[in-house]
């Protein structure tokens, strides 16, 4: 039994495979719009969940935090946004204002919900 494409991985294939102009340039675009396109809901979140956990005086192991982010973000809207760099923080800064009370609000929920129900391992918890 012999395996004449045998593939390490993604990379070999990709590179195998030729692309016509166009296709690269829609192939680039896709790397470029992981730099340039983001939720600001999320990282509003990201940035909060911390405080939030301390003020809700529960336990912060990575689980209980990784929780606490799923839920909340899972009950907000996403607020995709483009940035190019200097004009990022202009943006965010709107954003922040017009969506920080709902983030905070969907934290504090996520935060009961894991508190009163933690799925962390006993080892974790303190
Ligand atoms: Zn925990």
């Amino acid at each position: 039994m012999t395996e004449k494409n045998k593939r390490e991985d993604g990379s070999t294939s990709t590179a195998s495979i030729k692309l016509t102009p166009h296709q690269e340039r829609a192939r680039d675009a896709l790397i470029d719009r992981r730099r340039n396109v983001f939720n600001v809901v999320e990282i509003i979140a990201n940035e909060k969940v911390a405080d939030m956990m301390d003020r809700m005086e529960m336990c912060t192991c990575s689980k209980c935090a990784c929780d606490v982010l799923a839920i909340a973000l899972n009950s907000l809207p996403t607020k995709y946004v483009t940035s190019h760099a200097g004009k990022q923080y202009i943006q965010l800064n709107s954003y922040k204002k017009q969506f920080e009370t709902d983030v905070e609000i969907a934290l504090m929920r996520a935060c009961m919900t894991v508190k009163d129900a933690p799925n962390h391992e006993d080892e974790d918890a303190k």
